[in-house]
């Protein structure tokens, strides 16, 4: 059955994506944001230029809707959280609270908060050959930024609409999510965009700088499979805090040479031992996800950069960040 869903983020990268998704299950998108997506117009039938940080916009926005994804955030690669604690913990922390509490009010009938994996204790990361993460491995709590921390406070948050108010959240922790139409320069691009960006503008038998000694390991996701899990868990049951990521472990090392592969290019690697890395491994335990939906991400590394690749050659082609963005 069709229904009214409000999209927040929806001018960001898994929003946009998602957006799109929802439109052409026949739904009815509202999508709000700061700004409008940067690389491509959105499918939704009404887009609000909102700050939701701001208590009345978040009341604007949850007006005569069903269902929320809650997907804005002040966020970037590992450069800009790794550098921006309080503005990220001022904003996020407004946007979340007052999001969930217009939606509390306006009685909706499903709230899904984006999560991530940045909620895992660092004390759980620290090899690069880590154990995957499961959901209970969050507490005793420790994550590695102010970001994570925000996450992490707005999952209780949830937890507590639902106990006390009856608000039926749902709580996806992501992990790492690629794919074409999102940010890949200007500093809030994470590590496969940037990997992307720097292969293509590279020339075969260049050096390209990676940050770190390039062994600290991630599993990666493509949007496309992010997008199917969010409505997979918005539709389930589930309460509680659940991953949704994919179990491959690849180190930053092998991911360069997967899209040099890709390229056609031969690439030398100069290591930055300076540059943010994060934590040095982290994986996802997908145990809960299948478990709860009988499903998990399928798309592999090698067919989602290719498309990745693709997509930011073409854009970087087109004029090296010239061009007019929509
Ligand atoms: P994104 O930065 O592309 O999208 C977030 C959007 O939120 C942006 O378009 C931004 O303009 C908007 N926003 C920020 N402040 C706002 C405000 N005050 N009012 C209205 N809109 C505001 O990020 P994304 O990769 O699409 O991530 C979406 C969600 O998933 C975020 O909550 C993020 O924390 C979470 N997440 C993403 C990843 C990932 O790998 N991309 C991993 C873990 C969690």
């Amino acid at each position: 059955m069709a229904k009214r869903i409000l999209v927040t983020g929806a001018g960001g990268f898994i929003g946009h994506h998602l957006v799109s998704a929802l439109e052409q299950a026949g739904h009815n998108v509202r999508g709000v944001d700061l700004k409008r997506p940067e690389f491509a117009e959105t499918a939704a039938e009404e887009f609000e230029l909102f700050d939701l940080r701001d208590p009345a916009a978040c009341r604007a926005s949850v007006e005569g809707i069903d269902e929320v994804y809650h997907l804005a955030a002040d966020m970037g690669g590992i450069g800009y959280i790794t550098t921006n604690h309080a503005r990220i913990a001022y904003n996020n922390t407004l946007i979340d609270l007052n999001m969930l509490n217009a939606a509390a009010e306006a009685s909706v009938g499903r709230f899904l908060y984006t999560s991530s994996a940045c909620v895992y204790p660092a004390y759980r990361q620290t090899d690069a050959n880590v154990e995957p993460l499961r959901e209970e491995h969050a507490y005793p709590a420790d994550p590695d930024q102010a970001y994570g921390w925000e996450k992490l406070y707005t999952e209780q948050l949830c937890a507590h609409y639902l106990a006390d108010l009856g608000l039926e959240t749902r709580v996806v922790r992501l992990h790492n999510v690629y794919g074409p139409l999102g940010t890949y320069d200007g500093g809030r691009e994470k590590a496969p965009a940037a990997i992307c960006r720097k292969v293509a503008l590279a020339k075969d038998g260049d050096e390209i700088e990676i940050w770190g000694d390039g062994e600290q390991t991630r599993s990666f996701m493509y949007v496309d499979d992010c997008v199917e899990g969010l409505q997979r868990v918005m539709r389930s049951n589930f309460a509680q805090p659940i991953n949704l990521g994919t179990s491959r472990l690849i180190t930053i090392n092998e991911l360069v040479d997967l899209v040099a592969a890709i390229a056609g290019k031969r690439l030398c690697k100069r290591h930055n031992l300076s540059g943010p890395q994060g934590v040095r491994g982290r994986n996802s335990d997908n145990t809960r996800l299948r478990a709860v939906l009988g499903w998990e991400p399928g798309i592999s590394l090698e067919a989602g950069l290719t498309e990745t690749y693709r997509w930011i050659h073409a854009e970087l082609a087109v004029g090296a960040g010239t061009r007019v963005r929509v």
